[in-house]
């Protein structure tokens, strides 16, 4: 970290500073221009608040030339991580998986339905949600521990690993045959979710923010990795920008980013990103194109009466065909 200093900086403000940050165990190295003092921090920067250094009196400028994030930065980590869900679906590294199935579990046939569809695509792994994050409380909220339960019998019986959601720390004991914990857009901030997560040994899902950028979306893994759980996928879901015609903006460039910021896998959710099914294939092969580890698409066996999210989801044929095109994608897809 860079901080320039004001010109004829008030000594004892600049002292003051100057042993507060030797109390955070940093050395400082000072440059003295004509009319400029530069101090180089050096030594571990994480947790130096930049913000209050800047809005000191004495200080011109701040800037910081190491990343806040340690654990799941690719400087200090160089080779990729692959998340090992079974011994067979791996996440990353060159191992790409599809996760597909409905945006809610909403009844015993739907959800083992599904499952047994989407298996025979070729999805490795199954979604559905029991605890649904929704904008309206009158909105159909899941089937919460029944929905858990549910798709567990849906594991049970397609052999797919699942994943769903979880939003409150206090519904994780229900979660302890889940194979992946998400972590929603909404819930991405939740910092004591995010270090209870980090506690467990479990594959966690951390989805981007509805107004996050990549750096904090980084934080967030690594409020889950510095408590030791290192098995995190990462999922570009869209992001809210000025454009109304799509439900959120894809963000594709984010995928061939990331993958210089963080060793960790990146995956795609095409579905929540555009909310309309039929941008679903093409943004899924771009996604694909772009270098991503991995896709999650919502399938329901009856789009038009979903309980949740019907108008971004595909049936059973339409997802055999982008898995289709995805497959002719992924020989030519972009890696770095
Ligand atoms: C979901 O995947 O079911 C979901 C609610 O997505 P997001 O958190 O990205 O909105
Ligand atoms: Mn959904």
């Amino acid at each position: 970290m860079i901080v320039v200093l004001k010109d004829n900086p008030d000594k004892k403000q600049l002292d003051n500073l100057v042993s507060w940050l030797k109390s955070m165990g940093l050395d400082i190295h000072f440059s003295k221009g004509k009319s400029r003092t530069i101090m180089g921090l050096v030594g571990d920067t994480a947790s130096v608040d930049s913000d209050l250094i800047n809005a000191l009196d004495i200080v011109e400028m701040v800037k910081r030339v190491q990343e806040p994030y340690k654990n799941v930065n690719r400087k200090f980590h160089p080779e990729d991580t692959v998340v090992e869900i079974t011994d067979d679906i791996k996440i990353g590294g060159g191992s790409f998986q599809v996760i597909a199935g409905p945006c809610s579990v909403e009844s015993k046939e739907q959800v083992c339905l599904v499952a047994q569809e989407v298996k025979k695509s070729g999805a490795g792994l199954y979604r559905g949600g029991a605890f649904k994050p929704r904008t309206s409380p009158y909105a159909f909220q899941g089937m919460r521990d029944e929905g858990i339960k549910l798709m567990l019998e849906a594991k049970e019986k397609s052999g797919l690993p699942i994943v769903t959601e979880v939003m409150d720390i206090s519904h994780l004991p229900l979660f302890e045959n889940v194979d992946i914990i998400q972590v929603g857009a909404r819930n991405m901030q939740n910092f004591e979710l995010l270090k209870e997560l980090g506690r467990m040994d479990k594959p966690i899902l951390l989805k981007r923010g509805l107004s996050s950028t990549l750096q904090e979306l980084l934080m967030s893994a690594e409020y889950i990795m510095a408590g030791g759980n290192e098995r995190i996928i990462l999922c570009e879901r869209g992001i809210r920008t000025f454009e109304t015609a799509t439900r959120n903006t894809l963000d594709l460039a984010s995928i061939p980013l990331l993958k210089t910021m963080t060793h960790l896998p990146i995956i795609v959710d095409p579905s929540h990103a555009t909310g309309i099914a039929h941008l679903v294939k093409p943004m899924a092969m771009a996604a694909t194109a772009a270098g991503a580890d991995g896709l999650m698409i919502e399938v329901h066996n009856n789009p038009a009466a979903a309980l949740c999210d019907g108008a971004q989801s595909l049936t059973p044929e339409a997802f055999a065909d982008v898995m289709e095109a995805v497959s002719k994608i992924r020989p030519v897809a972009y890696r770095g």
